[in-house]
């Protein structure tokens, strides 16, 4: 479907949109002009395969495939598998999946199959006396590298012979020393006022099993050294990272001068940081681990694979993503922006069921017995195209338990003693009588209705001013329904007090299961009207919000949803108060 491309949607890249640049298409615009890169333009996402990606990642991701699509580039999904001992194959397929589900593709490719030229190119610096073998531990490394106002102090081991470098170096790749005993480091200048060039690590011992190459390898790169080469290797033009960077960007620049080799640009952004979630990789991996969430794809987790079993599209995702725009500043984003893209969204798209998700249940005393009949359905007001479906009505209904109260406020517009209201699609009806158990609950309601104001207004032009969403009991199906909320309630779960912990401010109401919600049969009917660049059946609840259907459902034998937004947002109330 074309108009599901992120370039005629997602970004202001369109012929028609206008064209206001952001400071990266800026930069690449005049290099376009000068001709400077021979007119190519080659970005690259290069995510470490040490957890899932997350709504920061896909930032990244829509703004590197985004401008490879927008000026007929490359982009590379390029795997930064450099620390073995945190990286698995898990996260390499997981990853794959879900840039693909966000839309994009490009050629994959690994860091780990560059070792070979990186030993090689560590070899050259050493022959040109930029780089030695230190025998200092990683404390004795801290304890010379100086602080931000004082310099640092000389390793004894900086001036080693180039052939003495060459064999140590030699000897650490055969594997004759143990992890930690020494590091390759580059020469560089140990009083400079960039911490980051006093001569960093390029190498550490690592006798670690690799997903990819196995045990070839028990020295492994570290990210400064191995990051601008495998940029250079994939002949990069822009090479686009996030702003803490911007202090390693010297380095980034030393290395691949001193070898002299093909050099891009590095340029820095701001990462993405929402409010009422945490973005940082470990800490997701710690909800994962201690079973805070059902696993990294729980529909309340920030990563690309929970956002999806929520039920977001890849379309919003990507309207929220060139919405947030790219910047020179960090700042946080209000997550009722990513929450407002899903509900613009599904409320064009998603098709319109009934579910009750509180049953109340409801008798139509002057309706006969055993009879029923069906009514037709709007599948989606904002499209046309989607048609319309039958819905059962018989005598015995359910409503909301909350669409009812014994004794309202003037300004309840839904059922009462006495109060008539209209039924979506159905019939206008009047609540005579509310029956109550022992207990004083009340059990049923006991209502009659119009006949004559079947599906549309009553001839006598009466009117109600309350529509309440309603499913026949005979014909429900029970359904599943997975109330998701946000994960945290404070704004910002990374902030905490002396003895508090960032998992003390995990919402205890961001999940709540309802077992047996009642579901109008036909609803897969409706939810086959839509069209999903997925696989994913989506829904709005009428009055409740959207749902998204759960893998879960074959093995529940009903069906499992999953709310993936409310209709409006609830939390700014909460804000308010
Ligand atoms: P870490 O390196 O601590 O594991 P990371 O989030 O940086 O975490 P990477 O796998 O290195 O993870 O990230 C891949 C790419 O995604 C990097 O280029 C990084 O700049 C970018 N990225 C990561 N987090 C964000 C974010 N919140 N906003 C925008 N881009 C991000
Ligand atoms: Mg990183």
């Amino acid at each position: 479907m074309a108009a599901d491309r992120p370039t005629d949607t997602a970004d202001n890249t369109s012929s028609d949109a206008p064209r206001r640049l952001n400071f990266v298409q800026q930069i690449i615009e005049d290099d376009l002009r000068t001709g400077k890169w021979e007119g190519r333009v080659a970005t690259r996402f290069p995510p470490e395969p040490n957890g899932y990606l997350h709504i920061g990642h896909a930032k990244s991701i829509c703004l590197n495939f985004g401008l490879a699509r927008q000026y007929n580039g490359t982009c590379n999904l390029r795997f930064d598998d450099t620390n073995p001992v945190k990286e698995e194959q898990e996260y390499i397929d997981s990853i794959t999946a879900d840039i693909r589900w966000l839309g994009f593709e490009g050629p994959v490719l690994f860091a780990s199959d560059y070792f070979g030229q990186m030993y090689t190119w560590a070899v050259q610096l050493i022959q040109d006396g930029k780089a030695y073998v230190c025998d200092l531990s990683a404390e004795e490394v801290r304890a010379h590298r100086g602080t931000l106002t004082a310099p640092g102090t000389d390793s004894p081991f900086r001036n080693r012979s180039v052939a003495e470098n060459l064999d140590l170096f030699e000897r650490m790749r055969r594997g004759e020393f143990p992890d930690g005993s020494r590091t390759l480091r580059a020469k560089i200048d140990m009083a400079s006022p960039n911490m980051n060039l006093r001569d960093p690590a390029m190498y550490r011992i690592l006798h670690a099993h690799h997903p990819r190459t196995g045990d070839h390898w028990c020295i492994y790169p570290m990210y400064d050294w191995a990051h601008g080469l495998e940029d250079s290797i994939e002949r990069i033009t822009h090479s686009i990272c996030t702003l803490e960077f911007e202090n390693h960007r010297p380095l980034y620049d030393w290395f691949l001068d001193a070898l002299g080799i093909y050099h891009p640009q590095q340029i820095e952004f701001a990462r993405l940081a929402l409010n009422y979630t945490v973005m940082s990789k470990r800490k997701l991996l710690e909800l994962v681990k201690t079973k805070r969430v059902s696993g990294w794809d729980d529909p309340r987790m920030p990563t690309l694979s929970g956002l999806r079993r929520r039920g977001v599209t890849p379309e919003s995702i990507r309207t929220f993503c060139a919405d947030v725009g790219v910047a020179k500043f960090n700042s946080t984003i209000d997550v009722t922006r990513l929450e407002n893209a899903v509900r613009d969204d599904l409320n064009k798209r998603a098709p319109r069921v009934m579910a009750v998700l509180n049953p109340l249940k409801v008798v139509i005393t002057n309706y006969p017995e055993g009879q029923s009949e069906e009514l037709d359905a709007v599948n989606n007001p904002e499209d046309a195209s989607a048609g319309t479906r039958r819905v059962p009505f018989a005598r015995e209904l359910f409503i909301e338990a909350e669409d009812f109260m014994e004794d309202p406020p003037r300004k309840f517009f839904r059922l009462g003693p006495g109060r008539e209201v209209r039924l979506r699609y159905a019939y206008f009806i009047t609540c005579q009588e509310a029956v109550k158990d022992a207990a004083g609950n009340i059990t049923e309601l006991r209502c009659t209705y119009d006949p004559a104001t079947r599906g549309g207004d009553a001839p006598d032009g009466r009117k109600v001013k309350g529509t309440l969403h309603w499913v026949s009991a005979a014909h429900a199906v029970d359904a599943e329904v997975r109330l998701y909320d946000r994960l945290f309630n404070v704004e910002n779960p990374d902030k905490v007090e002396e003895g508090q912990d960032w998992k003390d401010h995990l919402n205890p109401e961001s999940l709540r299961t309802i077992p047996a919600a009642k579901l109008e049969p036909n609803w897969r009917e409706a939810a086959n009207r839509a069209s999903w660049t997925d696989e994913i059946a989506r829904v709005q609840f009428e009055r409740q919000g959207y749902f998204a259907l759960d893998a879960d459902t074959a093995k529940a034998g009903r069906p499992v949803f999953n709310r993936t937004v409310t209709l409006k947002d609830t939390w700014a109330k909460i804000a308010g108060k």
